[in-house]
């Protein structure tokens, strides 16, 4: 398959590039090549720049602050962002809630919240995940009643990514206990100060706080925060969830993670030599590299062909899956590149020199790299829809 991008489009990567070059903040992509997250700060800043030329939601349409970017120049964004160790827009808010309120929101939610989510003004959160419903999502039990104008809430999520910086969490709910299971269920966003909603953290192997239990008591939500109908929720989250796989690929940051790897070998010496003489080492960098481009070819493919996209569902599990084990082959060549350093922990969020250290962030970014085969769908769910979808 021929890459080669046309004329407008290596237009529009350059205009990119530039644009990045001249506005991303220094420390930010300071911090992030050496492997930290983003803080909250670090997305909140850069995305509200990004929302000034519309790239921040780059598919939504013009009227709620997107740019109306097709596939191919959301792709050549995302690869700059990447490229240059930028944060990305907020998933939950552009990549998830956003498309599911241009799909089945009122044009009331649509107004007052698409334009919030582009500029982070409110930051969202996903409120899926429950104990014993995760894969089988279907099987969740934290319940809504309605009470006249209010929807009453009652149960728990786990595993909510970002809940204790977030304004609110989309979450979905169970209306109908008596419905068959994925019809009993509605989806709803909830203001996450109102009152009989309580936030745990949980930590997690990487020493860091991302996650947490989102515990709700008898919590009241407008009727008018219902998205598309009751007991349809599933709708929306089938929606959103092939959203979340669309981008999941990853192709770019594991680019940019080989480039830092390839950087910090060519860097760092061993008797003497820098470790990027070791032709083992090289030739594990090519391997990787072979198989970077492998994926982006798939993805390519799978992105600009909707026809073999419809015909082969597997395709995005695909794309999961080989884009997971990549990012943790290169996260742990990273770690044996560091070597005994790497073992040094530091808070990426802390008051001194966080960012100042180059090894402790890489094995933290290692740890961290165990999860991507379990969240967005794990690899043992994706390799079951591909022996179902491809295999036969
Ligand atoms: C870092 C991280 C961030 C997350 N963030 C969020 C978030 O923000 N919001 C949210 O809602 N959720 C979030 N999740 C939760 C995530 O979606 C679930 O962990 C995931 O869906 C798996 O569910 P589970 O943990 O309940 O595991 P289970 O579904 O119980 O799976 C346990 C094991 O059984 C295997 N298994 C399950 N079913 C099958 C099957 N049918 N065939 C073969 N094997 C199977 C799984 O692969 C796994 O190995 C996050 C998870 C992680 C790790």
């Amino acid at each position: 398959m021929n890459l080669d991008l046309t004329a407008r489009q290596a237009e529009f990567r350059d205009e990119v590039r530039r644009f990045v070059h001249e506005r991303l903040p220094a420390d930010i992509q300071a911090r992030l090549r050496l492997g930290h997250p983003p803080r909250k700060q670090d997305t909140v800043t850069w995305q509200r720049i990004l929302n000034e030329k519309g790239w921040a939601a780059p598919h939504w349409p013009r009227e709620y602050g997107g740019a109306e970017l097709g596939q191919a120049e959301r792709l050549i964004l995302l690869d700059e962002l990447f490229r240059a160790s930028a944060p990305l827009p907020q998933v939950f808010n552009v990549g998830m809630l956003g498309p599911v309120l241009l799909k089945f929101g009122t044009d009331a939610q649509k107004r007052h919240f698409l334009p919030k989510l582009a500029n982070l003004d409110l930051w969202f959160c996903q409120g899926f995940s429950e104990p014993g419903s995760g894969s089988d999502l279907a099987s969740l039990r934290t319940s809504a009643r309605r009470e006249a104008a209010h929807y009453i809430v009652n149960g728990q999520k786990i595993w909510t990514t970002t809940a204790h910086l977030a304004d609110w969490v989309f979450a979905l709910v169970r209306t109908d206990a008596a419905a068959k299971k994925q019809q009993g269920i509605s989806f709803l966003l909830i203001d996450l100060r109102t009152p009989g909603i309580t936030i745990r953290p949980i930590t997690s192997i990487d020493g860091q706080h991302h996650l947490n239990e989102v515990f709700f008591d008898e919590v009241r939500v407008p009727v008018e925060n219902l998205v598309g109908e009751e007991g349809r929720g599933w709708d929306c989250a089938k929606y959103l969830l092939m959203n979340e796989r669309t981008g999941i690929a990853n192709v770019g940051l594991c680019r940019e993670r080989l480039g830092y790897a390839r950087e910090l070998a060519g860097r760092l010496t061993e008797a003497g030599r820098p470790l990027l003489d070791s032709p083992k080492l090289r030739g594990e960098m090519a391997m990787l590299d072979a198989e970077i481009r492998a994926l982006e070819i798939t993805n390519w493919r799978f992105l600009l062909s909707s026809d073999t996209a419809q015909k082969t569902p597997g395709f995005a599990s695909v794309l999961k899956l080989k884009g997971t084990e990549l990012q943790q082959d290169i996260a742990q060549l990273l770690q044996r590149i560091a070597g005994p350093s790497a073992m040094e922990r530091r808070p990426h969020d802390g008051d001194s020199d966080g960012a100042a250290h180059w090894a402790g962030p890489l094995a933290m970014r290692y740890f961290y790299s165990r999860a991507a085969s379990i969240y967005g769908g794990t690899s043992e769910v994706q390799k079951d829809i591909l022996a179902k979808t491809i295999l036969g």
